[in-house]
């Protein structure tokens, strides 16, 4: 059953009364190339264990279960469930949960389901909620060692944007502290069904096994990336005065003793320079 043929599509949507949902994100993918590429540039392989994100009719599923050990494959669409009992039928190293990613006990589950295993993540994520998905998977710090996903053009451009740089904001610093983040290759709007409006990429953040700070002072770096990125063309006293309810005095002096000059604007410093300026709060 080729899953990227359109009238193989059409059959499986006729056959379970099957209609797009918009405000699911559900934009299958069409293009054989892509996901052959995606669960090799992933890590899949014989050793692995894939968590995947949002199945559709399990076209990048298959790939993905061709070789790793084994995948779990969250989808929140109840009607998606029968289809893909029907197109994984040969897998039997793919378990479905039906549920919301953002309600699932990640830890738990990859506790229970991948022993020994070393585990990867890897998705056509539905763009609505992309930055939610990403920022859970890497807040939990889970053992992952990727995370391996398609996500709009424009969002991708601005998580792995290089810091310091004009394109980077407060996700892209939230995704440089947890991962080395990696532009894999683009994809254009015609590789799905029904064609998004936008085109798209897709990415690797490679998760640091080893992070800087202690989780409390990983609250005070994320209000203090939030404060310098929020009025990000101002200078940082007055940007971490407003955002966080300190005079401009007591924000440059916290400065100076990271070693940052008080003309110093959020989309200047590195990760480390946050680092260093988290660290005096
Ligand atoms: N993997 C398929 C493909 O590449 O053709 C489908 C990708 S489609 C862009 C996104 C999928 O995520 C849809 O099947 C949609 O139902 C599912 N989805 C949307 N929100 C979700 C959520 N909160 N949790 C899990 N899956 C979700």
């Amino acid at each position: 059953m080729n899953l990227t043929n359109l009238s193989t599509i059409r059959e499986i949507a006729d056959k379970f009364g099957f209609t797009f949902s918009k405000s699911l994100g559900q934009n299958f993918l069409i293009n054989p190339s892509v996901c052959p590429r995606i669960a090799e540039m992933g890590g899949a392989d014989e050793n692995t264990g894939v968590i995947e994100i949002g199945t559709g009719f399990g076209v990048l599923t298959k790939e993905l279960a061709k070789r790793a050990r084994k995948v779990v494959a969250i989808e929140l669409d109840s009607r998606l469930i029968p289809v893909l009992q029907y197109t994984l039928a040969d897998y039997d190293n793919v378990k479905v949960i039906n549920e919301d990613v953002l309600k699932v006990d990640l830890p738990g589950l990859i506790a229970e389901e991948f022993p020994g295993m070393e585990v990867v993540v890897c998705a056509n994520l539905p763009y609505y909620i992309t930055s939610p998905i990403i920022m859970a998977l890497l807040e939990q710090r889970l053992p992952v060692k990727a995370v391996t996903v398609m996500v709009q053009k424009e969002a991708g451009d601005r998580l792995c944007a290089p810091m310091p740089s004009r394109e980077c904001g407060a996700v892209t610093a939230a995704v440089r502290y947890y991962s080395e983040p990696k532009v894999l290759f683009p994809v254009s709007r015609g590789s799905f069904c029904p064609a998004p409006n936008v085109d798209s990429m897709v990415i690797r953040l490679d998760v640091k096994d080893a992070l800087p700070l202690q989780p409390e002072e990983e609250k005070t770096l994320f209000r203090v990336v939030k404060a310098a990125f929020g009025q990000r063309r101002k200078t940082l006293p007055n940007t971490l005065s407003a955002g966080l309810g300190i005079s401009k005095a007591e924000a440059a002096e916290k400065m100076a003793a990271a070693g940052l000059k008080p003309t110093a604007r959020a989309e200047e410093l590195s990760m480390e320079q946050f680092c260093r300026l988290a660290k005096e709060f």
